[in-house]
């Protein structure tokens, strides 16, 4: 069970904490997922105690670009009609689920799953540029990290297996949706998302996977970053991180500002390094930390 949170090791100080981690039931989550492979346990010393764990979206935070809306954007339904659906969802009642389905519909209408596959491969899709920094500095720290994704798991896996080198992408745990070949080869109009969720309004009800791990855990801190509406679902659920672009829709801001609900804006993984590190380090308290949407003015 070690294995499979991925990449936990055993700090001498927190042997404790250790077992807890244990507990998670990772494998309740991971469905059809490719199995994680084991990484060998490294002792660590750390300075304390500190009990924490990261969950992160996936599409658009730890990658530049969402690999979703590249596909709906040049093979299907194009940008003003996704952001037409997207602003639906946060206005007049639309479901993300209801939204996502259509749009991932209007691509397999055209391309068949297969080539999918291949253009995500070839779209040259970066990683933010601090992520691979933090994800080390996790393992370093024994800090458990959990991609959440409403993306469908093959394509996810392409591209972090690309990003990063395939035996690197086998110890994440994602979680995420599903491709729906529907008993078919994935042709087009064969072939469409299965949701992990199917009766949740997200599809992926992003705060199952963090509650369950919270109740299985007391007293970690749990952050979240992510940078869209497929987020929502988690936005209260944990110390939040809002990733921000340029010329993005910022919807997970807007709605966080709306809601009230604290939140830090950054604009690369190292600022949330930083941040997640002082409160590591307990020089940094989690309502210091969440300052809104230019981040980190008071400690950065
Ligand atoms: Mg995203």
């Amino acid at each position: 069970m070690l294995a499979s949170i991925g990449h936990v090791t055993a700090p001498l100080k927190t042997r404790i904490n250790l077992a807890i981690i244990e507990s998670f039931p990772i494998d309740l989550y991971l469905g059809s997922l490719s199995a994680v492979k084991a990484v060998p346990s490294k002792k660590l010393e750390l300075k304390n105690p500190a009990i924490l764990a990261f969950f992160s979206d996936f599409d658009g935070t730890i990658t530049d670009e969402d690999s979703n809306d590249f596909m709906i954007d040049n093979f299907g339904m194009g940008r003003p009609a996704r952001r037409e659906l997207l602003l639906k969802c946060l206005h007049e009642g639309l479901t993300f689920r209801e939204a996502f389905r259509a749009m991932i519909d209007s691509v397999a209408q055209n391309k068949s799953f297969t080539e999918c596959c291949e253009l995500v491969r070839a779209a040259n899709i970066k990683l933010d540029p601090g992520f691979k920094d933090f994800y080390l500095y996790l393992k370093s720290k024994g800090i458990p990290l959990v991609i959440l994704s409403s993306g469908m798991s093959p394509i996810i896996r392409i591209i972090i297996s690309n990003l990063i080198g395939d035996e690197e992408a086998a110890q994440l745990t994602i979680i995420a949706n599903d491709v729906d070949l529907r008993g078919g080869d994935g042709s087009p109009g064969t072939w469409g998302v299965q949701f992990r969720h199917p009766e949740s309004p997200f599809g992926h009800n992003k705060d199952v996977a963090i509650s369950e791990f919270r109740e299985k855990n007391p007293g970690y801190t749990i952050f979240f970053s992510g940078d869209g509406i497929s987020d929502l679902s988690a936005s209260r659920s944990a110390t939040l991180f809002v990733k921000m672009r340029e010329g993005s829709g910022d919807d997970l801001a807007a709605h966080c500002e709306k809601e009230n609900i604290p939140f830090e804006g950054f604009r690369s993984f190292r600022e949330v390094q930083r941040g997640v590190d002082a409160v590591f380090d307990n020089t940094l308290t989690l309502e210091k930390l969440c300052t809104g949407r230019n981040g980190h003015a008071e400690w950065y």
